[in-house]
């Protein structure tokens, strides 16, 4: 069974998600902030497989070199502009933070609506657009749980004063967010995890 466990990171509190399942020797994050944090909380004897980031805000990205210097083998996945984003700082804005980030990564798969990404085994993550937060934003989402990153987060107004951000796409998307969060737990990209039966 696929599990989920959550770690705090030091910049504005963003999430980072560890995906795993006992059965497998492979685990999955959702964005990345303080690499160590993450490293620290992967269940042990489990690799890192893949970064799924719902967005390339430096607060959910800012870890990814370090992650991909240590496993080269990982697989980030990101909408088309996020693949821009993390190919500039100015648009990952990470050029504001005290260290501008580039990717440095060897993998990258681009993904949108409707994608479907193998974890393990027989499971699979779906990928949703979720736009407005920024134009690239994803959402993936199990049969149990549900990524929201900042397109959703329960009981907070979403951010669309940052570049690119979208008022009125960041309401459809809450609204689309919603409708595919029935029955399951939401993790957002700030606070905390909320099951929402
Ligand atoms: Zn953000």
């Amino acid at each position: 069974m696929l599990q989920v466990k959550q770690v705090v990171n030091r910049v504005f509190t963003s999430n980072t998600y560890i995906v795993f399942d006992e059965d497998f020797d492979d685990c999955w994050l959702v964005d990345i902030g303080d690499y160590e944090r993450a490293e620290k909380a992967v269940p042990q004897g489990k690799k890192i497989k893949g970064l799924l980031l719902t967005h390339t805000h430096f607060d959910h990205i800012y870890g990814i070199n370090e992650l991909c210097k240590n496993h080269p083998e990982c697989v980030v996945y990101t909408s088309e502009f996020g693949k821009e984003a993390l190919m500039d700082d100015r648009k990952n804005l990470s050029r504001y933070h005290e260290h501008p980030i580039v990717f440095e990564g060897k993998h990258l798969v681009v993904v949108g609506e409707g994608d479907e990404i193998p974890l393990m085994g027989e499971q699979k993550i779906k990928v949703a657009a979720t736009p407005g937060h920024e134009p690239g934003c994803l959402t993936f989402f199990t049969e149990d749980y549900i990524f929201t990153g900042d397109s959703y987060i329960p009981g907070v107004k979403v951010v669309t004063k940052l570049p690119g951000g979208d008022r009125a796409l960041a309401a459809k998307s809450v609204e689309k967010i919603l409708r595919l969060a029935e029955g399951k737990t939401i993790c957002p990209g700030h606070g905390e995890m909320i099951n929402i039966g």
